[in-house]
Formats: structure tokens, sequence, C-alpha cells
């Protein structure tokens, strides 16, 4: 498997947080939008249970690259 190119899949039991390597270009909006879930020196690096679903939607859809998505 090619590193670079990985999606995971993160699920607080009512979303499921998608996240496509390929497609971030690490702008770290994610990051400063909600710092409680997105922590990329963690493992894993999105932390479903550290915030609301609303809010992590809200996070989500501010992605500017489209690597992060719900389903
Ligand atoms: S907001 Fe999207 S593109 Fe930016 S670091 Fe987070 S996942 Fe990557």
């Amino acid at each position: 498997m090619d590193i670079k190119n990985v999606t995971k899949e993160y699920s607080n039991g009512e979303i499921t947080v998608v996240w496509q390597s390929a497609k971030c270009i690490h702008s770290g909006n994610c990051v400063r939008n909600l710092s409680s879930v997105f922590k990329p020196q963690n493992q894993p690096w999105i932390q479903m249970n550290n915030a609301g679903t609303d809010e992590i939607i809200e996070a989500v859809h501010k992605c500017p690259s489209g690597a992060l998505s719900i389903k």
C-alpha cells in the first residue's frame, strides 16, 4: 500500500469521518477549527469523542480540499 494514498475512517457511533491522505493539502484548517478533535501529533489523529457530532460536521465541511468527508 502506498502510504501517501490512504483512506482512513473514524467513527463516534453516529457519524464516520473519512480522511483521504492524497487529497489533504495540510492547510491545517481542521486543526484550527476544532483542535480538540484534529490532532496530527496523536494516534489516531482524529479523536471523535472530543467534541459533539455537530461541531465535527461543521469542521469537516470547512476542509478546503475535500480530504475530509462524512458518511
Ligand atoms: S482541513 Fe482538510 S486539507 Fe486541511 S489539513 Fe485538515 S484534512 Fe487536510
